[in-house]
């Protein structure tokens, strides 16, 4: 279980002074800029959830996961991870997790990856025959062994972030912090992570906050997402009440056997947006109306052959909750 309250982080960085002398002016000022980077927030974790904690660039996201894992210090408020502060008992928790930076590698830039993965074996005290059986099922689910041998550096990006993601789960971790593990992939690799996440999660149990940009990747994989924005987080529920929440509209394509007649005047609680020879396009908002009230109507405006409904693209539905 992981509990966040009242979490804050301000940044406190050198003003830069501009003119002669600057640098050792800016050396010498008291003057910062402050950016308060994650402002107030507050969410619970269930074990064994999987949670999609999502953005726009520079919204706190990685400031927050930085303070969940115990790199960062928060400015006030507090982490628990199953009752401890990753901060204070920063060794006993970090047993329990398991982080992935998409954006930079925790493995050795130079060593064959297994020469990193014994030094983490080492590091997190894994005994020897767990960590060799722990080893032998991440290569199954994650293809490791044509990566085994070779520096970080010389691996395909996909390749590296598998290579990131055993490295996080060699301790046996029960929760996943992963910041933006699809980052930069293929359509191939990206779903092979995800189905990797969704068996850690759904087979293992493990409990996991996702950071993508990937919206393919939330709905794959996220029951529950948490939205941040400036800091301070906007929507924390399931992705449908979130669709719903945001009101976009339901477009119903309604194909008609020979002519189609609407009411020209007619004050109707939808709107007919297109009509194209026999099909006529409704936007309508699914939570002020059921489909059957407007089919109830556009059946009058003519011989109904056949209906089609789109829902709103995700994507849509997170560019509405960001502004
Ligand atoms: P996200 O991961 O959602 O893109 P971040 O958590 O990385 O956002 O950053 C949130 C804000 O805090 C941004 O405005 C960023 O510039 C600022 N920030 C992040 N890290 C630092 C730092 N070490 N020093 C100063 N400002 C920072
Ligand atoms: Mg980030």
């Amino acid at each position: 279980m992981i509990t966040v309250t009242n979490l804050r982080k301000t940044f406190h960085t050198p003003l830069v002074q501009e003119g002669r002398f600057s640098g050792l002016r800016t050396l010498f000022s008291r003057a910062y800029k402050e950016k308060e980077a994650v402002r107030d927030i507050s969410f619970e974790i269930e074990s064994g959830e999987f949670v999609g904690y999502i953005g726009p660039n520079g919204a706190g996201k990685s400031t927050t996961i930085k303070m969940l894992t115990g790199i960062l210090h928060p400015t006030s408020g507090e982490v628990l991870i199953h009752g401890l502060s990753p901060q204070k008992h920063r060794r006993r928790v970090v047993g329990k997790l398991g982080v992935v930076f998409g954006q930079r590698s925790q493995l050795w830039w130079d060593l064959p990856v297994k020469d990193s993965y014994e030094i983490l074996i080492a590091m997190y005290r894994v005994e020897e025959s767990v960590s060799r059986r722990r080893l032998g099922e991440l290569n199954e689910l994650l293809e490791l062994k044509e990566l085994l041998d070779m520096p970080v550096r010389k691996l395909s990006l996909g390749q590296r972030m598998r290579a990131d993601l055993a490295a996080s789960m060699l301790h046996d971790p029960d929760i996943l912090f992963l910041d933006e593990p699809t980052i930069g992939l293929d359509v191939v690799a990206k779903k092979n992570i995800r189905s990797f996440l969704q068996t850690l999660n759904q087979d293992f149990g493990k409990t996991i906050l996702l950071t993508t940009h990937d919206m393919d990747d939330i709905e794959q994989l996220c029951k529950r997402v948490v939205v941040i924005n400036h800091g301070q987080i906007g929507y924390d529920g399931s992705i449908d009440t979130l669709r719903d929440r945001i009101g976009l509209p339901t477009m119903m394509k309604i194909t008609y056997r020979g002519n189609i007649n609407v009411p020209a005047s007619w004050d109707l609680p939808f709107r007919v947006v297109g009509q194209e020879a026999n099909v006529l396009t409704i936007a309508c908002n699914r939570q002020e109306l059921k489909a059957m009230d407007v089919l109830r109507i556009v059946s009058l405006w003519g011989d109904m052959d056949d209906v089609h409904m789109e829902e709103p693209e995700f994507e849509e539905v997170i560019h509405g909750v960001y502004q």
